[in-house]
Order: structure tokens, then C-alpha cells, then sequence
């Protein structure tokens, strides 16, 4: 018997990720207070519920956020996520995505919330040994924000050991697309993410999109990702919910459609969509980037009963598309 899920609160929910995610428990007709320090984040994403600015750093805002509220859960999507700054400054990472996570945890702890849900990320496999890549897939994490995602998951598992808290790490592959509804989209600035800059180029807010790399060892010679839609992600994290609420123990979970595309074929699929053209340079390889990553959702799907309902690459991308277009000219996410 699953216990109805009153009142979450999702670190980071002013973000990419976050922002759908408080969008869709407010549909489920969850209480949500966020919490986000705004370094990335808009306020303006978060569509319902609570919001406070502040940040997991700061232990008497988590005091009185924790006071405040009786949680059933949390959810935490507040972290730095880019390889190539990590490997510049790997202390930034270490500093917020481990050290804070920490002080989340434990003031988790003080004030008994025992249900977490985290973004994880492929990025703690390393260089792939096969594909697709399972969850018994080597972790050998090849940057410091690969490092800094595994460490928190190996936390996990012990302050569940010793203190009982139950948690679902969700390894994200490539998260993409936007809201079907144009309500919520991508807005990093600076944007470093293949489909925003390809619709980027496509509405001529950028002059080119550049390939980094194709001599991979690929059919096209361009890298392979696993684009999932936000909406199916922000699903998956709604059944872990449901999963962790009804007694499951703590676990992980690959997350992605298994559809490995090439950046070469998502620059075909914003032509297909926009209809415009994309001007393309060839650049040299990004450091630190694996020729392929796929993932093997086979256990979410069996366990959780996840089923993507936008594994299409073409709607991805014309979700994307939609919000470049309706929503993200005004933004100054051109730098
Ligand atoms: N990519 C590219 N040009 C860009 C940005 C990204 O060719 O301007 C490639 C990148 O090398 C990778 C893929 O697109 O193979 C996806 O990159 P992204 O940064 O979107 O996500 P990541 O896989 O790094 O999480």
C-alpha cells in the first residue's frame, strides 16, 4: 500500500530539470516547496507550490525550511553539471556537489526525512566497456563531476546503512526536449548542450553550430548519445517517488530511451523540424567526451514500470524547438 505523497521538496526546482519536475507534482497534487539559490535557476520556471531562495550551503535556511514543513521527501537537482569546468575546477564541484549534498543529507537527518531521490548522471560509468550500458556497468568516473555524482551515490548507500535513509539514484543520460505545452524549456547561460545550440543555429541567434569531432569510431564518425524528454524524466522521478513512499529499498537506475543518435542526426532532425538552414563547422574533439553513450533502462521499465512517452527524436527536438522559438529569443543565452 503506497502512502499518498503530501509535501516534497525539490532542491534545485528553479532549474531545467527541477522546473518540470515541480510542474508535474503539482499535477499529481503534490505540496512542493522549492528551494534554489537562483545561480542558474529562474524563478520564474517554478510553476507551483513554495519557493525559497536560498542555498544547501546555508544550514539555518535549511533549518528553518526543514521547521517549517513536515516532508515526505526530498529531491535534489541542484548541481553543477559540466564536464569541461569540472576538469578546470574540479573544487567547485567537489565543494556543492558533494560537500553541500552532504549538509542536505544530514539536516535531512536531524529532522527525521528519510526518502531522497538524487540526479545522478552516465557520467559515473567512465569511458563505456559496452553498450548498452546496464547498472553492473564499471564505474569509473573520467572527470571530477563524474567523481563528485559517484561519491554522493556511495554515500547513499551508507547512511542508509547506518542511518536508515532510503534513496533512488536516477542516472540521467541526455536530458532534452522542453514542455509539449511550451510552458517550460532550456535556458543556460551559457548554454553548452547540443539541441539548444543546433535551434540556436537554426534561429539564427548563433551563426553555426559546431561538431566536436567525427572521427569516432561511429558510423558517421560524430558522438552517440541517448536523448530522453524531460516530461519522461520528471516521470521516472514521480515513480521512484511512488516506489520509495511504498517501503522500496534504496537503489539506482539508468535513465534513458536505449536510442543512441548521433550529433550528426540531430542536426538532421532540427533541419527536419525547423525546416531552416543550419550552418555547420567541423571542430576538433571535446576532452572528455566517450564515443557512445546508451543506456540500458531495462530496470526501471521492469522495476517501475517506466515507459518513455516521447522517445521520438523528431518530437524531442520539436519540443525544444517550440520553446527556442515561443519562449527563449528574449534570453541572453547567447554569450
Ligand atoms: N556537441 C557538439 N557541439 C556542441 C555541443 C555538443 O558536437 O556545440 C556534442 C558533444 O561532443 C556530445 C554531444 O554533442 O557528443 C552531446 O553533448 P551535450 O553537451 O549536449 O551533452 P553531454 O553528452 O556532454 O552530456
Amino acid at each position: 500500500m503506497t502512502t499518498p505523497v503530501k509535501t516534497v521538496l525539490v532542491v534545485g526546482g528553479a532549474g531545467y530539470i527541477g522546473s518540470h519536475m515541480v510542474w508535474l507534482l503539482g499535477q499529481k497534487g503534490v505540496d512542493v516547496v522549492t528551494l534554489d539559490n537562483l545561480s542558474s535557476g529562474h524563478r520564474d520556471a517554478v510553476l507551483h507550490g513554495q519557493f525559497v531562495h536560498g542555498d544547501i550551503a546555508d544550514r539555518l535556511i535549511l533549518d528553518k525550511v526543514f521547521r517549517e514543513h513536515k516532508f515526505d521527501a526530498v529531491m535534489h537537482f541542484a548541481s553543477f553539471i559540466q564536464v569541461g569546468e569540472s576538469m578546470q575546477d574540479p573544487a567547485k564541484y567537489y565543494q556543492n556537489n558533494v560537500v553541500n549534498t552532504l549538509n542536505l543529507l544530514n539536516a535531512m537527518r536531524t529532522y527525521g526525512v528519510d526518502k531522497f531521490i538524487f540526479s545522478s548522471t552516465a557520467a559515473i560509468f567512465g569511458e563505456p566497456e559496452y553498450s548498452p550500458i546496464d547498472e553492473a556497468h564499471p564505474k569509473r568516473p573520467i572527470n571530477p563531476y563524474g567523481w563528485s555524482k559517484l561519491m554522493v551515490e556511495q554515500a547513499l548507500a551508507d547512511y542508509d546503512r547506518a542511518y536508515g535513509l532510503k534513496s533512488v539514484c536516477l542516472r540521467y543520460f541526455n536530458a532534452a526536449g522542453a514542455h509539449p505545452d511550451g510552458l517550460l524549456g532550456e535556458r543556460h547561460d551559457p548554454e553548452t548542450h547540443l539541441i539548444p545550440l543546433v535551434l540556436q543555429a537554426a534561429s539564427a541567434r548563433r551563426p553555426h553550430i559546431t561538431v566536436f569531432g567525427r572521427d569516432y569510431d561511429t558510423p558517421d564518425g560524430t558522438c552517440i548519445r541517448d536523448y530522453i524528454h524531460i516530461l519522461d524524466l520528471a516521470e521516472a522521478h514521480w515513480l521512484a517517488l511512488q516506489y520509495l513512499q511504498s517501503a522500496g529499498e534504496t537503489t539506482a537506475f539508468n535513465l534513458g530511451n536505449g536510442n543512441g543518435y548521433s550529433v550528426e542526426s540531430v542536426i538532421q532532425a532540427a533541419k527536419r523540424v525547423t525546416g531552416k538552414t543550419i550552418t555547420v563547422q567541423e571542430g576538433q574533439r571535446r576532452e572528455g567526451d566517450p564515443a557512445r553513450l546508451v543506456a540500458n533502462a531495462s530496470k526501471i521499465k521492469q522495476q517501475l514500470g517506466w515507459q518513455p512517452a516521447y522517445a521520438d527524436l523528431d518530437v524531442i527536438v520539436e519540443h525544444a524547438w517550440q520553446w527556442e522559438h515561443n519562449h527563449a529569443s528574449g534570453c541572453t543565452g547567447t554569450k
